[in-house]
């Protein structure tokens, strides 16, 4: 493996940054290309003094077909972990258009490049939401897709891309990883989830609160059925998830397969805060408001794909992802 490298694009993101760091031995280079749409060159400089000089980083668009190009040329390209793209569900119900050439068009002609460098070795970013409004629980990837918002509609499309190709799935390994809620940081503190501007999910908006940027959690709805009234979601805590895409790069067997990443627990926006409260020692006001658009009761995953085939168990507690949550805000 170590005279090999490894693309990582939109490698400077939460999820993309925490890979690389959990890549570092496993390859000789580590080349991110990122535009920095949602990001900003600190948080490089500091996954760096993580990682070390085998990380390279491309400041570009994947659809800079040059950039692309001398990248393949100028490293020995044996795998790529495709994250980059837009992912504010919000955002994407407002600019439909935009989303689409970001997200699905872009990775279009991304592959056209991958094929030409006959890589065949390739995990692509996917998303639970591609479940929609589940049918049953636990969610097993056998569940139908069901797109609820364009953000949606571009994973699935892009699955679909992948599914159809015959070069991914005839020459190539292809492993399509379905998040579920990616929580926590690096135990370090030195990078964590930091996104540009207004933050969307649930524990950054925690963290703005716990340091009083923000006044208070806004709860979307206390009438779920669910034990408190309040939402349920699987959180898993990067440090696993990202675990799971070593596990994915070393799984080398052809074809396309579909692995959910998540615990198979289920926890309240309620379970959150209390523990983060109770961990961090930290006072997390909050009000209830009205349900947002879109959100579902409860969402957890049938991770048993991933343990059986892969030999992956995301094990680490939601206390463990409070606690190091807050400790990159804290180190920040
Ligand atoms: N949530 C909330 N207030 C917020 C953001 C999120 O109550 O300001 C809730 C949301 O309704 C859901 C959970 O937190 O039950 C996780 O939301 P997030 O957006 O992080 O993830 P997703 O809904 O996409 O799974």
């Amino acid at each position: 493996m170590r005279t090999e490298s490894i693309l990582l694009t939109g490698g400077l993101g939460f999820i993309g940054s925490h890979t690389a760091v959990a890549l570092k031995n496993h390859f000789k280079q580590i080349v991110i290309i990122d535009d920095l749409s949602n990001s900003v060159m600190n948080n490089y400089y500091r996954l760096k003094s993580l990682v070390g000089d085998c990380l390279i980083l491309y400041k570009a668009d994947i659809a800079s077909q040059n950039v692309i190009d001398k990248i393949f040329l100028s490293h020995n390209i044996k795998a790529v972990i495709h994250y980059a793209g837009l992912k504010a569900v919000g955002e994407s119900i407002i600019f439909p258009a935009k989303y689409y050439y970001k997200n699905v068009y872009s990775t279009k002609l991304l592959f056209e490049v991958l094929k030409k460098n006959k890589i065949t070795n390739l995990i692509f970013s996917s998303s639970a939401t591609v479940y929609g409004k589940p049918l049953y629980l636990a969610i097993d990837e056998s569940h139908p897709v069901k797109a609820i918002n364009p953000y949606g509609q571009n994973k699935i499309d892009i699955e679909q891309m992948i599914f159809n190709d015959p070069y991914f799935q005839e020459q190539c390994s292809v492993k399509i990883l379905r998040y579920f809620n990616p929580i926590g940081a690096h135990p370090s503190g030195l990078i964590g989830d930091d996104p540009k501007g207004i933050p969307n999910n649930i524990m950054p908006i925690i963290l703005k609160v716990a340091t009083q940027e923000h006044q208070e959690l806004k709860i979307f709805g206390n009438d779920y059925q669910t034990h408190d009234g309040t939402g349920i979601r699987d959180y898993i805590h990067i440090m696993d998830l990202v675990e799971g895409h070593v596990k994915a790069l070393d799984y080398n067997k052809k074809g396309i397969i579909v692995f959910n990443l998540g615990t198979g627990k289920g926890f309240s926006v309620l379970d959150l805060i209390n523990t983060f409260q109770e961990v961090n020692k930290v006072k997390i006001p909050y009000s209830f408001v009205e349900r947002r658009s879109g959100d579902v009761d409860m969402v957890f995953a049938n991770p048993d794909r991933a343990k059986t085939t892969l030999g992956f168990e995301a094990l680490r507690s939601l206390q463990s992802m409070c606690f190091d949550a807050w400790n990159f805000v804290k180190k920040k």
